[in-house]
């Protein structure tokens, strides 16, 4: 069933057809055949078994192949995989949003379902915009963000990331222009230095006629540079937004569902943002979905404005599917302990990765709620090291310096000393 002649096959046409993410089309660097996937592990195609370590990017919350999730898909299914959300609604949906309700900061109460986590920052974006635009402040449509962020591979997502480790160089002359203070320096556990917040400060007091709202990812900045800042900048950049009415936007599409230690990032800093974005590890990594939400005052503003409706509506809004998948994921997730879980891993992750802050090759070990980090001196040579990570039994996936796990919370203890040991293992073959 699965020879090597069929295996090369697979290989060679991937290598010859698929564009992977961020990869060359004919120069791609190297691809791992996936035969399955259950709770912790990845099987390749050649029989291996990895221990995965990146929750597929940050989704895969409960682990693969779970069977209660598997149940909700199926159960589904015989239902209705999908029907158009223009004039249709669906238990799916309305059940979905009731418990999104029940986890999210409260002043959020109305929600827009889009399709991927690029989506949702463009719908925030916009309904920003048309905010500003119905309260009567025209001028107000443009955005300050901070470096090192990340929101997406869309347009005007793309306008928002780090113009560095972002996609400016190439694509620049073309984007929107965009307001950008420098990343907050001050760590999450470090004393709070007021001196932090001065530049978004300057930067909102000078321009916030011009500015429909901030976006940001609270407390954890994730693809732009892994780094945990300080809740107080979260606090005080929230309250300059109310000071010059500015929207704040929190996009917890990677930090959402637990992942930092709170159900929302937000929660460290005990801050209501006017707009959420969800996505990720909504459906538990089964299903692209994400969603968009946002305050009574912000939709009624708009709502009473002109055009009087929200201007966006994509074709698989509220895919019932996914929001079955998503309903059950969250149930696991609150019914399932996950605080006491996420912790456990975090401190699991603390004991076993700060050793490695004593290698030549490091520069900064960190750790928050299930997310641990090894920064390394000089960028890593991706293709080298996600063999030799192979070889050890794990999925990793590093850039640039940063090698970095994010595990299901289901690992276990076992599981994950796997993971950190043979993480450092690798790190300390960097020459
Ligand atoms: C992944 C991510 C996005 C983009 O989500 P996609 O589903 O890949 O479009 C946006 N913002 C943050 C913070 C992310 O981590």
């Amino acid at each position: 069933m699965y020879s090597d002649v069929t295996t090369n096959n697979y290989n060679t046409f991937d290598r010859e057809h698929l564009w992977h993410p961020y990869t060359s089309a004919t120069n791609p660097l190297p691809t791992f055949l996936v035969r399955k996937a259950e709770g912790c592990t990845i099987t390749l195609d050649n029989g291996q078994k990895l221990i995965e370590g990146m929750s597929s990017w940050w989704c895969m919350i409960h682990g693969y192949n779970h069977p209660l999730l598997n149940k909700a898909a199926e159960d589904q299914m015989r239902n209705m995989s999908h029907v158009m959300f223009g004039g249709l609604t669906h238990r799916p949906a309305i059940d979905l949003g009731k418990l999104l309700l029940q986890i999210v900061p409260p002043n959020l109460q109305k929600i827009f379902y889009a399709d991927s986590g690029s989506v949702a920052v463009e719908v925030a974006l916009k309904m920003a915009v048309q905010y500003q635009y119905a309260k009567g402040f025209p001028t107000k449509n443009n955005f300050v963000t901070i470096r090192s962020g990340y929101h997406g591979d869309t347009w005007n997502a793309m306008s928002v990331c780090d113009p560095e480790t972002g996609m400016h160089g190439l694509f620049g002359s073309s984007l929107p222009i965009r307001y950008f203070a420098p990343s907050p320096q001050c760590g999450f556990s470090d004393v709070w230095d007021p001196k932090d917040i001065e530049p978004l400060q300057n930067l909102i007091k000078e321009r916030h006629r011009e500015l429909a709202g901030l976006i940001l990812e609270p407390i954890v900045q994730g693809a732009g540079g892994m780094r945990f800042y300080h809740p107080e900048y979260l606090k005080k950049a929230h309250r300059l937004c109310k000071e010059y009415d500015l929207l704040l936007i929190a996009d917890e599409i990677a930090t959402g569902f637990g992942r930092t230690g709170k159900l929302f990032a937000c929660e460290h800093a005990a801050i209501e943002p006017d707009i959420l974005c969800v996505g990720k590890a909504l459906t538990g990594g089964y299903m692209t979905l994400s969603a968009v939400l946002t305050t009574n005052e912000v939709a009624e503003c708009i709502s009473n404005g002109t055009p009087g409706v929200f201007m966006h509506g994509p074709t698989f809004m509220g895919n019932p599917l996914a929001c079955s998948v998503a309903i059950k994921s969250i149930e696991l997730l609150v019914s399932s302990g996950w605080e006491e879980k996420v912790r456990t891993i975090e401190n699991q992750m603390r004991d076993e990765l700060s050793p490695a802050l004593l290698l030549p090759q490091v520069k900064d070990v960190r750790v928050l709620g299930a997310i641990g980090v090894i920064e390394t001196r000089k960028p890593v040579d991706m293709a080298w090291m996600q063999q030799r990570f192979v070889d050890e039994g794990i999925w990793v996936r590093p850039f640039g310096c940063l090698v970095y796990i994010m595990p299901p919370y289901i690992i276990s203890k076992d599981e994950l000393h796997k993971l950190t040991t043979s993480l450092i293992k690798i790190v300390k073959e960097i020459v």
